[in-house]
């Protein structure tokens, strides 16, 4: 009998997973990962192994707007049944992106728990009850697989209420308008790795930029963080791929006022038209944008630069100085041009990039003399949730 543990990371629109073979005294290891894309409009289903043979690559028969995350979730749990005809779930672990204040740690799921997580939809309209329904749906297939919920937010619960606040009135903080900081899965399993290759450079001053269709930036100390980019949405901090980043909240008065734009046309501009996408006017995809000669490409790549380079700086200030970089995540992993072009301006922090290292996407990238070391790891959000779902399941 094959023991797993299966991760799910629901969108508006996709249900991912991945499943991990368990077993006692080792590491979990990933046996295959999929996704069911297009829900709600054209579902398509696909999944590999771990050897990155396809296993799946199918639209859904029921090629309709009824598909949910339930039918998604049949998808899956049919493949997974023929695929591995001895395998039995331990437990199932879901990626969920806000706990609000209160939830610092991983979450056992009940139905007082799940209730809970409702309460804080508010807070994140267009993520939280995705994630909700593929919790719901799981629960209603089989009831008897323990449940796990692994929040975006809640490794930058270790921050001190400086980093937390809005210059707004103080019952606002107390009404939980604060910032939350997300990607936190990405900065725990980062930290993670670093702690276990370089113990020392892991107990310094740290700031992990990652770079991904959604971007920000991370202080961390003794792998615990210190300060993060993104505040009470992930439309904070970064310009990213289709998201604004840092915006100046009068910009979105005018918007509402003089321009009279609707909250959800302005929600729109804000999520879905701008960033990469919205400067260019060519492409949320930074390889688009890199081989691109059009001059507006260029702009929107000098613009994401130099938005690191300035929360670079801000969050070194937010630990009195920097030790090291770490790039992580879909640009930040593959892209060496933006790795070299970043750490060009951050000389002033000490930074001098090794070329050769970096073209060739090394671990270390720094010059060997460099003062600030600068390291390139792959980020694994879903063995992070595994890995957490285990623990909180005792296995
Ligand atoms: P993620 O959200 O982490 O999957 O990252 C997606 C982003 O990574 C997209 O903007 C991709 O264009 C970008 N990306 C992936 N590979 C490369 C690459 N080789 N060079 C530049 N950007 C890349």
């Amino acid at each position: 009998m094959t023991k797993a543990i299966l991760v799910l990371n629901a969108g508006s629109s996709s249900l991912k997973f991945s499943l991990f073979e368990y077993e006692a005294a080792s590491d979990l290891h990933l046996m295959t990962k999929g996704q069911v894309e297009g829900i709600g409009t054209a579902p398509h289903f696909v999944a590999k192994d771990h050897h990155n043979q396809i296993l799946a690559d199918q639209p859904l028969p029921e090629s309709n707007q009824s598909i949910g995350h339930s039918e998604g979730l049949h998808a899956i749990a049919t493949l997974l049944r023929d695929q591995y005809p001895d395998l039995k779930l331990l437990g199932v672990g879901h990626r969920v992106v806000h706990g609000g204040a209160h939830y610092a740690a991983p979450l056992r799921l009940t139905p007082g728990t799940i209730g809970a997580l409702e309460g804080l939809t508010p807070l994140a309209p267009l993520h939280q009850p995705h994630n909700l329904a593929a919790i719901r749906a799981v629960a209603e297939a089989r009831p008897d697989l323990p449940q796990v919920a692994c929040f975006d937010t809640a490794f930058h619960r270790s921050q001190e209420q400086i980093n937390q606040l809005f210059g707004l009135p103080y019952n606002c903080y107390e009404r939980g308008i604060r910032r939350y900081g997300f990607h936190g899965l990405s900065y725990e399993y980062v930290s993670s790795v670093l702690k276990q290759q370089e113990p020392e450079v892991a107990a310094g001053k740290v700031v992990i930029a990652h770079l991904g269709n959604g971007a920000s930036m991370c202080a961390v100390q003794n792998s615990k963080s210190v300060a993060s980019s993104m505040g009470f949405t992930a439309l904070d901090g970064l310009m990213m791929g289709t998201r604004t980043g840092n915006l100046d909240a009068g910009v979105v008065l005018y918007l509402l006022q003089q321009e009279q734009l609707s909250v959800q046309q302005v929600e729109e501009l804000l999520y879905k038209r701008s960033g990469l996408l919205g400067l260019s006017g060519i492409s949320s995809d930074m390889r688009v944008l890199l081989d691109s000669h059009e001059p507006q490409a260029a702009l929107a790549v000098d613009y994401f630069v130099h938005r690191i380079s300035r929360e670079l700086g801000s969050l070194a200030a937010s630990m009195n100085g920097l030790d090291a970089l770490v790039f992580t995540a879909g640009i930040g992993e593959n892209s060496a041009i933006i790795r070299q072009r970043v750490c060009e301006q951050a000389q002033w922090l000490g930074i001098e990039i090794d070329p050769h290292a970096n073209a060739a996407n090394e671990f270390c990238i720094s010059a060997i003399d460099s003062p600030t070391t600068v390291w390139l790891i792959p980020s694994n959000e879903e063995l992070m949730i595994a890995r957490h779902t285990r623990t909180q399941l005792g296995l």
